[in-house]
């Protein structure tokens, strides 16, 4: 890529006014023999990681809070996007992509996390992953944990300012939902805390997607108690096995459980026992905030169908429950959950609510879509709600899903690297599997997670898109919160506010 006069006033500005010299260190452009390397680090969807995909013109990787100012004001000045990036998870690759000239503002250096054990709260830097948040956490106390996502890798300041789900939600809602203050540097590279940028602004980067406002540097978050010990299991049902009826059967109970239990599922085609012949297989995948002494009656009482016996349970510390749902064996050590690398996975989700039970006879016409040969490596996961999601009001924060949800559906397929020459046939699979969908979910409007970005639903036309274009995902999105969420935005560009607090360095 060729450097422009843009790229070399924009750089001169950095160092300018940077107010330290040392930034030179922590800038890359296509010259610079680390760009590729920097730039593939921490991008989690390789569909968007090709020769033909945008590149940034500049990389800037702060160390300082005055940095990420620097970065805003000179890409203001010289008409230059900026994509914020920090654990680079987004579904459509939209914190390292833009079809416009652009820099890339990669936080991976700003990732202190400071635990008050006392108190019970942590201040985290965005560019630290929920794996190091729920490590060092754990690290001082057992007893102690958070609420959010199950991924290791995912970037604190993508995954808080969508929402952020994971196994506790049900006791304890999202992880913007335990969020007590935050540090915005907005538009014009203001330092701002949650005093000064006021309760629109607190509200809206808690589940409104923060790239819209500004960048968030870090988060105060209030940790939440966890027993010593919690119970995880993982029951595994095919179609011979009754999964149809078992899963029918959860849709009945998986919101109404004891707010302790959580009971996700994920569906997958495998191989039959009859060679030759392919099956579902619904995996029950559970964590209990308790002892399998309490857990077993409890399940015997209320979900007897599946069948869960005390073999199946393995009770654990509640950090070695988050090295098992991040996919690791229950005996690896939690210092995995420090690591983080690029990983090679081509995907495409979208996500589903769901508000009444879907019939037997819905559930086997997903099964026929997992017949296809594109869904090979296709998953949908059943995330439960109720319990204190349901308790939490649909304004509180952005983030709109609450009372009325019995689950989540996450569709997702994936695909090999070869294939990705052509990806459409797997696109168009989850396509139809969606349109399939559409009379057993959510419905004007049908709502999806902010999260599982889906740029299908409707996307921004680079400053050209009108209140009702933008509605139609905005609704999706937000529900009634939009309108809210559009009014702080255009009030955060117009008042010119003065702000004398000092950034910390
Ligand atoms: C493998 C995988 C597993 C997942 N599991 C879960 C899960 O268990 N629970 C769940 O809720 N979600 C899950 N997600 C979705 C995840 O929450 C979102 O992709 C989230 O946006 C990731 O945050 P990030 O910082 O890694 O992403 P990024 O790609 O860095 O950012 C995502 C968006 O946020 C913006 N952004 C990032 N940092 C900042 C910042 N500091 N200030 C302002 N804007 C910012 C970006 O510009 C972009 O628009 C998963 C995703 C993947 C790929």
């Amino acid at each position: 890529m060729k450097r422009t006069s843009t790229d070399e006033n924009f750089l001169q500005c950095l160092t300018l006014h940077s107010g330290n010299d040392s930034i030179s260190k922590l800038i890359y452009t296509s010259s610079n023999s680390s760009f590729s390397a920097v730039l593939k680090f921490d991008i989690r969807n390789t569909r968007f990681s090709t020769p033909s995909t945008p590149k940034p013109q500049v990389i800037v990787t702060p160390l300082l809070i005055s940095h990420v100012q620097a970065t805003l004001n000179c890409s203001l000045k010289h008409g230059l996007q900026v994509r914020v990036r920090s654990g680079g998870h987004d579904y459509e690759g939209l914190s390292y992509v833009s079809p416009v000239p652009f820099v890339l503002l990669d936080l991976i250096n700003l990732r202190t996390i400071s635990v008050d054990i006392e108190n019970s709260f942590a201040w985290v830097q965005s560019g630290a992953t929920v794996g190091e948040v729920y490590y060092w956490i754990a690290n001082k106390s057992r007893t102690l944990g958070f609420p959010a996502g199950l991924c290791r890798t995912m970037g604190v300041g993508g995954h808080f300012s969508g929402g952020g789900y994971g196994t506790m939600m049900r006791k304890y809602g999202l992880a913007a939902d335990n969020v007590l203050d935050a540090h915005l540097i907005d538009v014009k590279g203001r330092f701002l805390d949650r005093k000064s940028m006021g309760e629109d602004l607190f509200w809206a980067i808690r589940g409104g997607g923060g790239g819209s406002f500004g960048v968030i540097v870090a988060w105060k978050i209030q940790l939440v108690p966890v027993p010593s010990n919690v119970t995880v299991f993982t029951v595994k049902r095919n179609l011979e096995q009754n999964a149809t009826k078992i899963l029918h059967r959860w849709q009945y109970v998986a919101d109404k459980f004891d707010t302790d239990l959580f009971i996700r599922v994920v569906l997958t085609g495998v191989n039959s026992s009859q060679e030759g012949n392919r099956t579902v297989q619904a995996s029950f995948n559970s964590l209990y905030l308790g002892g399998k002494d309490k857990l077993l009656p409890l399940m015997q009482e209320s979900f007897p169908e599946l069948g869960l016996v005390s073999e199946d349970c393995t009770e654990m510390s509640w950090i070695q429950s988050m090295v098992y749902f991040a996919g690791f064996s229950s005996e690896q050590s939690p210092d995995i959950l420090l690591t983080r690398g690029p990983s090679i996975l081509y995907f495409k989700g979208k996500s589903d609510y769901v508000k009444n039970p879907i019939p037997e006879i819905g559930l086997e016409g997903i099964w026929q879509r997992f017949y296809e040969k594109e869904a090979a490596s296709a998953m949908l996961i059943l995330t439960p709600y109720g319990g204190r999601m349901s308790e939490i009001s649909e304004s509180s924060i952005p983030f709109p899903h609450r009372a009325g949800n019995i689950y989540k559906i996450q569709h997702l397929v994936s695909w090999s690297e070869q294939e990705n020459a052509a990806p459409e046939k797997y696109v168009n699979w989850i396509r139809r599997l969606y349109d399939y969908m559409a009379p057993y979910v959510s419905q004007s409007p049908r709502e999806a997670y902010l999260n599982y970005r889906d740029l299908d639903i409707g996307t921004n036309n680079e400053g050209n898109t009108n209140y009702s274009q933008a509605s139609i995902w905005g609704t999706k999105y937000f529900k009634n919160n939009f309108k809210r969420l559009v009014d702080v935005k255009t009030l955060s560009l117009k008042v010119d506010l003065i702000i004398t607090s000092k950034a910390p360095r």
